[in-house]
């Protein structure tokens, strides 16, 4: 362990949204804080803010008044940068320009300590440049804090080309011990969340463009099936869409254009219409006083199949098999025949997407009555369920589809046909890029589930999530999506090929 002891005096540049939540972690931990701001006030106005949000913990019985008063007192206001001499780390939070921060560490470098370890809270610079013209690059870490810095428990710890390993680790066991979740990032276009989460957005992208389901749908099934605490459209809104749109395409230019990362038409419009989200009042949903929300496609009650039949014995049929039971439905279980591991509705075949169409799947099977649904988190548990039917089927097929997740205990969304539905896309993208980071040496694969459980709250880390479906089911879809559209934005990552090889 070699984090920086607690009589260390820590000092940060910039008080403001993450700069002063910084501060409040440091001081938190017992280090004395030095914090400077360009604009006269900002040191003022931080403390004051801060003083607020722990009055609000001390409020709640989080902390006791004489920790929120030991927090603040640690924290003192900088004059100059002389101030920071005393400093072992300095970490900047200042504004997003590349120039503007060597120009500070230049001037920091002047006036620290040969071991003084300078940190960058940067989002989207690159570590390497912004080291180019120090003097000693190898003290300048990456400490990439999340939004809010007090409660988000994710920190990235970037290395670029010259960063000293030993620094590295320092950064990373300081981080942990100031009750974080460090993770060891190289220094790439978004680190580690910012790009292992751009299928998050881009899936939900791709299905609006197409007509597939509406924002509330999407939003309702991410959540309610796919287990994430929301949907994609709700969260760009809070976000911000030209922060979103702007962060996509830092990463796509940063990847020279690669298709995976490209940007959406209708994200451009949404910007430029000024559509920015809650801040604008206006986004995907309508923020404006006594608007009301739109709500997801839901179908209405449906009567139930006079037989279901589970054939086979795939991942989820015990939990669907038992909701069914409980849900007083007529099930019988037999061994796979003929027709593999399927759920057979009155003679309606069910099957869990594999990122064909169920258009494109009953062409090629024969299966004219088929309905595909798409992938829960966890099927003992989840609320709803997205369902697409094949074009050729002339039945009842979405109606009895639809009364065996009812009679589960789930609401259903019919959605058009959109291959790999909207979970099952979005995971196995998830997957891939994350898969794809760890081939790339930007994260190990501890890391990356760590980054998006912690950094933006994802139900379950890529990696566990990917285990759980089995790698060889994430390739299909993938190679289904990539045969479906012809595009190379949905190859599979070369770690997932070799991965799945060496499972078969
Ligand atoms: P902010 O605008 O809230 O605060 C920046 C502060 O830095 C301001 O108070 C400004 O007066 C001060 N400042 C600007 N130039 C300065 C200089 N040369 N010397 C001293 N102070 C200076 O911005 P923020 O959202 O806190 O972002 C700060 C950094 O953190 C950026 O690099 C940003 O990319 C990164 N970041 C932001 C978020 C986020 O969600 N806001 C998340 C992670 C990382």
């Amino acid at each position: 362990m070699t984090a920086l002891a607690r009589d260390r005096a820590i000092g940060v540049i910039g008080a403001g949204t993450m700069g002063a939540g910084i501060a409040q972690v440091a001081a938190a931990a017992g280090h004395r804080v030095k914090l400077l701001d360009a604009r006269a006030g900002a040191v003022d106005d931080a403390l004051r803010n801060m003083g607020k949000a722990l009055d609000g913990l001390v409020a709640k019985g989080k902390i006791g008044q004489d920790k929120r008063d030991a927090i603040l007192a640690r924290i003192e206001p900088a004059e100059a940068y002389i101030d920071f001499e005393v400093c072992d780390l300095v970490i900047e939070a200042i504004v997003e320009d590349l120039a503007v921060k060597r120009q500070l560490l230049a001037e920091l470098e002047a006036v620290v300590g040969e071991n003084c370890i300078l940190g960058s809270n940067t989002s989207s610079i690159s570590i390497s440049a912004m080291a180019k013209d120090m003097r000693l690059p190898g003290r300048l870490v990456g400490f990439h804090f999340f939004n809010p810095a007090p409660i988000m428990a994710l920190v990235e710890i970037v290395s670029g080309l010259a960063t000293d390993a030993s620094v590295a680790q320092t950064a990373f066991d300081t981080a942990a011990a100031w009750g974080k979740s460090p993770v060891h990032a190289t220094s790439t276009p978004g680190f580690v969340v910012n790009r292992c989460a751009r299928p998050f957005y881009a899936e939900a992208w791709r299905l609006l463009v197409e007509r597939a389901a509406d924002p509330a749908t999407i939003d309702a099934v991410m959540r309610e099936c796919g287990g994430f605490r929301m949907g994609p459209c709700e969260l760009m809104d809070m976000i911000g869409h030209d922060v979103n749109f702007a962060v996509t395409n830092s990463v796509y230019d940063s990847y020279f254009k690669d298709p995976r990362y490209a940007p959406s038409a209708m994200q451009a419009e949404m910007v430029a219409a000024g559509r920015l989200g809650r801040k604008s009042s206006r986004g995907f949903y309508d923020y404006a006083k006594g608007a009301t929300m739109p709500e997801a496609a839901t179908e209405p009650a449906a009567a139930p199949p006079k037989q279901i039949v589970f054939e086979g014995e795939l991942e989820h049929f015990d939990a669907l098999e038992k909701r069914a039971k409980d849900g007083g439905l007529p099930v019988h279980r037999r061994p796979a025949g003929e027709r593999g591991d399927v759920i057979l509705l009155d003679g309606v075949a069910l099957r869990l997407s594999d990122g064909r169409t169920a258009t494109l799947r009953a062409a090629e099977t024969g299966e004219r009555e088929l309905v595909l649904h798409d992938l829960a988190l966890d099927d003992a548990t989840a609320t709803r369920m997205a369902i697409a039917v094949a074009d050729q089927s002339r039945g009842e097929a979405a109606a009895l589809a639809t009364a065996f997740f009812q009679g589960c205990g789930m609401k259903v969304s019919l959605i058009d046909d959109a291959p790999g539905l909207i979970v099952m896309r979005t995971l196995a993208m998830l997957v891939n890029e994350a898969l794809e980071a760890v081939q790339h040496g930007v994260v190990s694969a501890e890391g990356v589930d760590v980054a998006m459980t912690k950094g933006v709250n994802y139900p379950k880390g890529p990696f566990a999530w990917g285990r759980a479906v089995g790698l060889p089911h994430i390739q299909a879809t993938l190679d289904n999506l990539a045969r479906h559209y012809g595009e190379d934005r949905y190859r599979a990552a070369s770690r997932l090929r070799r991965l799945v090889a060496r499972e078969n």
